[in-house]
This record gives C-alpha cells, structure tokens and sequence, in this order.
C-alpha cells in the first residue's frame, strides 16, 4: 500500500509536498491572511506493517521555533487516545517516526478539540440544572460564540479559552472546569454557585478552530491583540465578549492558554497596567500561592517576565480586563510539550491532565472567594 495523507476535515491541516515509500514530507498551512503556523493535524493511511517518517520541513519559520527542540508529536489510532511519537527536531525539520498496528494513523500538534466536540460538548453541558446556553453574536464566518452561564451569587466570574485556536489544550481545560462546575454533588461546585455568576465561553475563535489555524481568526486577527479596540470587521470574537461583560461587570477573570517553548504551566498577571491597585495585586499573588499548593502540576518558577510600570500591553485580556474593572485577571498557560517537574513519558501533557488543573482552578477560586467582594 502507498501511503495517504489527508487534512480536509474539522481542524485539519497540512501540505502534502511528496511521498517516496514509507516515508512523507509535508508542510504546515498558513493561518489564513496571516504568517502565523504551527499547528498541525493530519490522517496518514496505508502505514500498516512498518514504521512510518513524517517529515514536516517548513517548522524554522513557524510562529515559536523554540516549540520544536523537545518536543514530541501526538499520535492516535482511535482519535480518542492520543500519545507521544517518537520525534526528532534538527536543522528546522521535526521527523515524527511511528508504527501503527492497523492501516490509519492520525497525527496533530496536541490531541485535538474538534468543533463537532464543541457542539457535543456544550449540547450536554447545556442540558445541566441551572446552566443557560446563548450566543453572543456571530463569528466572520458565521459562526455562534457559545456562552454558558451557571450560578446566583453576585460575584461575576468569566472564564473563556481558546482566543488562539490552535491552543486545544484551552478547550479540554474547559471540559474539566465546566464538569466540576455543575456536579451537583461536589461541595467546591456548590458553595461557587451560590457565591458567583459564572459567564464561560469555552471556544472564543470557533472559525480558527474549524480552519486548523494556530493563532488567528477567519480574517488572520490574533484575538488576544484587539481587547482595547475590537470591531465587528476584524474581531466580533472579542467585541461581543466584552460588550457582555460591560454590563455584568468583571470580579474575576481567567483567559486559558497553551505555550509552544515552556515546558510547564504558569499564570500571567496584569503588572504593568496603569490603573493597577494595592487589593488587585494582593489577591492575585493570594491565588497563584493557592493553586501552587493545590496542584503538584503548578509552579511559579517558569513563565513570563513581568511588563515594568505602566508598560503593559492594553490590547491584551488580562490587562484590559484588570485595567478596566479593576478586577483580578489572569492568563493560565499549559505546555504543549510537557511539564517537565512531573512529566509523562507516554502522554505528555494531556487532555486528562489539562482537565485535572481546571478541577483545581477552582478549587483555589473558592478559597479565596469571600476576598474578592
Ligand atoms: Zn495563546
């Protein structure tokens, strides 16, 4: 059999450049008007019976080159299971080295989150006591932004994910957020629905997500550079976001995220805006202690450095959200390699794991609930 490769389908993509035996090289696509790529994610069939060599040769010029050196793809025979490959970095060519034992090999950056497991996602969760489902508005390509509402209390928490749609780790974040959110038999849940509003938008960029983008939007817009001036022509994503949350207002915000280059996750903050206050910092650095405690998968040494006074970049979420509303904002990032304090041979990071530390983002949201009235 001749090898087979494939990416027309939800969050697909690649370029097949040519084949020769058992062994392919290819190419990832552009975000649509845009340079950026990184994100990968293709079938392989007729690989039975031998090793393939998938070699992806345009990653010197993808949007984080320093995502490649340690780095090892995830495969799939079932697209439920995904694990690590062998993979090799060198000379801006990742070489991917597999045998699957039947005829189909399915291959992506990071186990993927399709749109179709969007929609199936958010029609069960929607089905839930007390969750309300609507659309904000529409996308370029005409797509709904889903917001789930759930709890009475009067602080207004949002948790949204997935800006840059090729961060799927985001979106399986959310699934272990919005599950422990409406277990009507978990304590944490309970006590959060009582003393908050929750507002979550699991996908900001269904359009990236479905065109197997990295970073954009249908229009080539990277969502997480528009929160101080976002327009219907270039990122309806974010204006109807926030024009919601002008009129709940913001207590608490998470922006959910995955890195390329840093092997573990980490919390950004909102240093550097100039609206910035004394209780805001407090409470910050009160959560970050308190899910440092609470999951061994957290850690404060690796991350970003903090912008100095006055510098922060206002196009960015979590600083326009803190700057705006004076609220605690945050952005959480998990690795797409592994976290390496605790790293998983077969996995690497993981959908399991990712959904493990949202059960526990809300575990520290609840101890430090009653400070942030
Ligand atoms: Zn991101």
């Amino acid at each position: 059999m001749t090898l087979s490769i494939s990416s027309a389908f939800d969050a697909g993509n690649i370029r097949l450049l040519g084949v020769d035996g058992q062994r392919a090289d290819l190419e990832i696509v552009r975000d649509r008007e845009s340079d950026f790529y990184q994100w990968f994610h293709f079938r392989v069939t007729g690989a039975a019976g031998g090793p393939v060599t998938l070699r992806i040769l345009n990653c010197a010029g993808s949007a984080y080159p320093d995502g490649w050196p340690g780095y090892a793809a995830c495969v799939s025979e079932d697209r439920q299971t995904w694990v690590r490959a062998a993979t090799r970095y060198a000379d801006g060519v990742l070489t991917i080295t597999h045998a699957p034992a039947g005829d189909a090999l399915w291959v992506a950056y990071f186990a993927p989150y399709s749109l179709e497991r969007h929609h199936d996602f958010v029609a069960r969760i929607a089905q839930r006591e007390g969750v309300s489902l609507e659309s904000l508005g529409n996308t370029l390509d005409g797509r709904d932004i889903d917001l789930l509402s759930i709890g009475d209390g009067p602080l207004q928490v949002w948790l949204y994910a997935r800006q840059h749609p090729g961060e799927t780790m985001a979106e399986w974040w959310m699934e272990g957020a919005l599950e422990r959110l409406t277990d009507v038999a978990d304590p944490v849940a309970r006590s959060l629905r009582r003393k908050a509003r929750f507002h979550i938008v699991p996908n900001m960029n269904p359009d990236g997500s479905f065109r197997g983008h990295l970073r954009t939007n249908a229009a080539g817009v990277n969502l997480n550079r528009e929160w101080h001036a976002p327009s219907l022509e270039r990122s309806p994503e974010v204006h109807h976001v926030l024009e919601r949350m002008k009129r709940t207002g913001v207590d608490f915000a998470m922006d959910v995220h995955g890195d390329e280059s840093i092997p573990h996750v980490f919390l950004a903050g909102f240093e550097g805006i100039p609206e910035r206050n004394d209780a805001q910092g407090r409470r910050y650095r009160r959560y970050v202690e308190t899910l440092e405690r609470l999951s061994p998968d957290f850690q404060t040494r690796h991350g970003y450095p903090a912008a100095p006074p006055g510098k922060a970049n206002l196009s960015m979420s979590t600083n326009q959200l803190a700057n705006r509303f004076g609220c605690i904002a945050m952005t959480l990032e998990m690795p797409f390699k592994d976290n390496l304090d605790l790293p998983d041979p077969v996995e690497g990071w993981s959908p399991g794991r990712s959904k493990a530390l949202a059960r526990d983002c809300l575990a520290a949201l609840h101890e430090l609930i009653d400070d942030l009235r």
